[in-house]
């Protein structure tokens, strides 16, 4: 871009979707200069955005922020969507940041690839304004692709914008951004929603319940979250069986060698099975029994389970115990 043409600079968040990708586009095509932001969390990562920059040469700033994120899903004042996706306060909390960037980096406004009326409780006018009032940035905040349907910004009324070339995009349908990702010669995009974790129930369900019994949790534990098969035990102690390989492999990549009990069921094939945080020796015998029960084993013998925690390890004699038998532990 020639900089002597530069009317503005803008950054956008971009979560890597075609309306993140037009929205930079269509700011560009009148001599805006556009950056992106995306941020990561054990929930959702920059893998998309990543590709998104690269495919329109748009440069991206990726910026992990756990510690005030999970601050906020604990709590978020405008509650939660289906699952445990608090999208109105995670749109808030992102323009909040990205606003912090704009200000240190001397940007003029911020935008981004929403669409009034898209999604009907997170994109319609009530919340999109909700989200530009919690954000701290007021009136700084634009839609490109749905910029004519909405209030004029701040940018807009210094002149820094021309209103005429925003869009006028609402609703759900997607034929608007599929003929415009045609004009600017964008072929592949990846499918709409999707990509975020706090929307899926098996996940959300395993959340709620380590929120239910944990105060605090590292965002390790919350990778953990994402592998393998899931049981209460009791209140104070969950077990996690692997699934697959790469479970197995995640398990020991996230765990805490130092606090986690790793059970592992020895001369057969097995799934690694964690206990987090330790635990007592009649429930590290009712772990060893399950995680026994998901291997290759044979049942009603007893069979010899390695139990490491620490630089300790100890070999326990366990009878498996059936996965049918110990479902209702598991977390769903
Ligand atoms: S889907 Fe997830 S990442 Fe997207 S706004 Fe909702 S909570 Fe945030």
């Amino acid at each position: 871009m020639n900089t002597n043409k530069v009317k503005a600079r803008a950054l956008g968040l971009c979560s890597g979707g075609l309306d993140s990708m037009l929205s930079g586009l269509v700011l560009r095509q009148q001599s805006i200069e556009v950056e992106w932001v995306t941020f990561e969390t054990p929930f959702f990562n920059a893998a998309k955005a990543r590709k998104a920059s690269k495919m329109t040469g748009i440069p991206l700033t990726v910026k992990p922020i756990y510690p005030v994120y999970i601050k906020m899903l604990k709590n978020p004042p405008a509650g939660y969507g289906k699952y445990m996706n608090p999208c109105m306060d995670c749109h808030a909390l992102m323009f909040r940041l990205a606003g912090e960037i704009m200000r240190q980096r001397k940007f003029d406004f911020l935008f981004s690839g929403e669409v009034l009326g898209q999604r009907p409780m997170s994109q319609n006018k009530t919340s999109l304004r909700y989200v530009e009032k919690h954000s701290g940035f007021d009136g700084y905040i634009v839609r490109p692709l749905s910029g004519k349907n909405l209030p004029q910004t701040i940018p807009e009324k210094e002149g820094l914008i021309d209103r005429e070339m925003l869009l006028d995009i609402k609703g759900r349908g997607r034929k608007d951004q599929i003929k415009l990702a045609a004009e600017f010669g964008i072929k592949d995009y990846p499918a709409p929603a999707g990509g975020c974790l706090l929307t899926d129930k098996g996940y959300t369900n395993r959340l709620r319940d380590l929120f239910e019994h944990q105060k605090n949790c590292t965002e390790a534990e919350l990778h953990l979250l994402k592998c393998g098969r899931h049981y209460r035990l009791n209140p104070e102690t969950k077990l996690i069986v692997g699934r697959t390989a790469q479970d197995n492999e995640n398990i020991l990549k996230y765990h805490n060698p130092a606090r986690d009990i790793v059970i592992d069921v020895k001369d057969y094939p097995s799934p690694i099975a964690l206990i987090p945080h330790g635990a007592e020796k009649d429930t590290i015998m009712l772990a060893a029994s399950i995680c026994t029960g998901h291997s290759k084993a044979p049942r009603l013998a007893p069979v010899d389970v390695l139990v490491k925690k620490a630089k300790k390890k100890e070999t326990l004699k366990v009878i498996a115990l059936q996965p049918d038998d110990v479902r209702k532990l598991m977390i769903n």
